[in-house]
C-alpha cells in the first residue's frame, strides 16, 4: 500500500482574539506536516453562529501570516476538499445525519429543555455522572411518528453502547480506555439542524482525509465519542494526537486572567515572531541536544512525537521575554529600527495619535510628553494619578469588579473605536449605579496613567483592546494593594 500523504489541520472557532494556545497547536501541526512533507489545513469549526464573528476569523488568519505559519489549505486558499469554513457545509452534516438515522447508529430525541433541566437536577442530586438517560432512545416507532406528525422540535443523538469500553489509542499516551456506561449519548445534531462540534469535526476530518489529529489535551474525554463516530461511519480513525495544555504558573489552564493570551499583545507588545515560535516549540518539546534557542527549520530537522513531554508546560512570559531579548540581541540597530518602526512607533498610529494631541502642544518637542502613554507598555503610576484610582466612599474591591467588568466587556468586542467605548462606559455606568465621575476618572488614571489625558474615548480606541485590558488589570493589582 502506497504510504498516505500526512495531512493536519488546526479547527479553530473564530469566537474571540487569535489565541496563544492556537498558535501552539498550530505549530506543532506546522512542523509535523514540514517535517514529513505533508499539507495543513485550516478549517474554520464556525458553527456557533451567535459568537463566531468574521473579523475574529481574519483576526486569527492575519496572526498565523505574522507568525509565518502558512496553511496549504483554508478558506482564502481554497483546496480540494473545501468549503473550509464549516458553516458553509450545512448540507454534509446533514446528510451524514441522516446516513447515521438510517443505519441505527443515532437517534431523534424529542426531550423538551424542561425535562432535561429536571434530569440535570436530579441527577446532580444523586451525585450520579450528568448525562442523557436516553428516554427517546426507547420510542417506539409510533411513539416517534406521534412526535413526527405533531411537528415536535427534535436533536439527533449519539447511541452510545451502554456496555463495554472505547479505547483511544493516542500517539503521546498510549491507550486511554473510557467506560462506555460514562459516555454520554452525544447530541449530534440541534433541533435548528446546525451540527455540533463532535459530528462537524468528525466528518470533516474523514472528508478532508486528515490522518492526523493533533490537538490540545482537553479533547481527550471527547475523543470516544469521536471513535464511536468513525465506527459508526465505518471509516478508519486518523492517529490521535493530544498535546499538553499549556500553563499558567500555578498549573491551571492558561487564561488571561494570570497570562496575556491573545497573539496581538504578543505582537503589539513587540515580540519577534522567530522568539514565540522558539518559546512555544519548547512547550512540551526539546531539542535532543537540550538547546532553549533554536528556530523553525532547527525544529522541523529534529521534530519528533517521542521527544514530547506530558507534564503540563508552564507558560512563562519571563522566560519568553528574556528569550526575545536574545532574538533582539541577534539583529544589528538597523534591524532592530526597522522592527520598532513596523510594530511599535507605526506611521498608522502616529496618525491617530498626532489629532489628540495638537491642541495641547507649544513646541513640538513637547509632543513626547503628551503621546508617551501611547507607546509604553505598563505605566508607572505615580502618587498624585493613582489616588483617582479610588473614588472616595469606594472600596478597592468594588473598583476591581468594576475594571473586571470593563476588561470582559472589551474581551467581547473585536475591536475598540470610539463610539464601541462611549457605548461601552455608558453602559457599565448604568448597569453598576456608579457615578460617571466614578467611573471616567480611574478608567482615564488606569489606562493612561494620569488625569490630564487627551479624551478618554478617543484614547482607549487608539490605545487599543490590549493595552486597555493591559493596563486596566495593572491597576486591578494596584487597587489590590491598598
Ligand atoms: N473547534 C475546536 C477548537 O476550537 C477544534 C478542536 C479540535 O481540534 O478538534 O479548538
Amino acid at each position: 500500500m502506497a504510504t498516505q500523504d500526512v495531512r493536519v489541520r488546526i479547527g479553530p472557532s473564530p469566537t474571540g482574539d487569535p489565541h496563544v494556545g492556537t498558535a501552539y497547536i498550530a505549530l506543532f501541526n506546522y512542523v509535523f506536516a514540514k517535517k514529513h512533507g505533508g499539507s495543513l489545513v485550516l478549517r474554520v469549526e464556525d458553527t456557533d453562529q451567535t459568537r463566531s464573528k468574521p473579523e475574529w476569523e481574519e483576526m486569527l488568519v492575519e496572526a498565523m501570516h505574522w507568525l509565518g505559519l502558512e496553511f496549504d489549505e483554508s478558506p482564502e486558499k481554497g483546496g480540494p476538499f473545501g468549503p473550509y469554513r464549516q458553516s458553509e457545509r450545512g448540507a454534509i452534516y446533514r446528510e451524514h445525519t441522516e446516513q447515521l438515522l438510517s443505519n441505527g447508529s443515532a437517534y431523534k430525541c424529542f426531550c423538551t429543555s424542561e425535562r432535561l433541566e429536571e434530569l440535570r437536577r436530579q441527577k446532580a442530586q444523586l451525585k450520579g455522572p450528568p448525562g442523557y438517560d436516553g428516554h427517546c432512545r426507547r420510542l417506539s416507532d409510533q411513539e416517534r411518528q406521534g412526535h413526527l406528525d405533531a411537528g415536535d422540535a427534535y436533536v439527533v443523538r449519539l447511541k452510545v453502547p451502554h456496555e463495554g469500553q472505547t479505547i483511544v489509542h493516542d500517539r503521546l499516551r498510549g491507550e486511554v480506555v473510557f467506560e462506555n456506561a460514562q459516555v454520554d449519548d452525544q447530541v449530534l445534531m440541534k433541533s435548528d439542524g446546525m451540527p455540533t462540534y463532535h459530528l462537524a469535526n468528525v466528518v470533516d476530518d474523514h472528508l478532508m482525509q486528515i490522518t492526523h489529529v493533533i490537538r490540545a489535551e482537553e479533547w481527550v474525554s471527547s475523543t470516544p465519542k469521536h471513535v464511536l463516530l468513525y465506527r459508526a461511519f465505518g471509516w478508519d480513525e486518523p492517529v490521535w494526537v493530544h498535546m499538553p495544555l499549556l500553563r499558567n504558573s500555578d498549573k491551571s489552564k492558561i487564561s488571561k486572567r494570570k497570562n496575556p493570551v491573545s497573539l496581538n499583545y504578543y505582537r503589539e507588545a513587540g515580540f519577534l515572531r522567530e522568539a514565540l515560535l522558539n518559546y512555544l516549540g519548547m512547550m512540551g518539546w526539546s531539542m535532543p541536544d537540550g538547546s532553549e534557542k533554536f528556530n523553525l527549520e532547527e525544529m522541523i530537522k529534529e521534530f519528533d512525537f517521542d521527544r514530547i513531554s506530558l507534564g503540563g508546560p508552564i507558560f512563562d512570559l519571563q522566560k519568553l521575554t528574556w528569550l526575545n531579548g536574545l532574538y533582539l540581541r541577534d539583529v544589528d540597530a538597523k534591524q532592530m529600527l526597522m522592527a520598532w518602526k513596523e510594530s511599535i512607533f507605526t506611521e498608522a498610529m502616529l496618525d491617530k495619535v498626532a489629532p489628540l494631541v495638537h491642541e495641547r502642544i507649544e513646541k513640538l518637542e513637547d509632543f513626547i510628553d503628551h503621546i508617551g502613554f501611547f507607546f509604553n507598555g505598563d505605566l508607572i503610576y505615580d502618587e498624585s494619578a493613582t489616588k483617582f484610582l479610588l473614588p472616595k466612599g469606594r472600596e478597592p474591591k468594588e473598583m476591581v469588579k468594576l475594571f473586571e467588568q470593563i476588561c470582559e466587556k472589551i474581551d467581547g468586542l473585536a475591536a475598540l473605536s470610539v463610539e464601541s467605548v462611549e457605548a461601552l462606559l455608558k453602559e457599565v455606568v448604568e448597569n453598576t449605579g456608579f457615578k460617571n465621575k466614578e467611573v471616567f476618572l480611574p478608567v482615564r488614571v488606569a489606562v493612561t496613567g494620569t488625569k490630564a489625558s487627551p479624551p478618554l474615548y478617543d484614547s482607549m480606541a487608539v490605545l487599543g483592546k490590549e493595552r486597555c485590558r493591559r493596563r486596566l488589570r495593572h491597576a486591578m493589582s494596584h487597587l489590590k494593594t491598598l
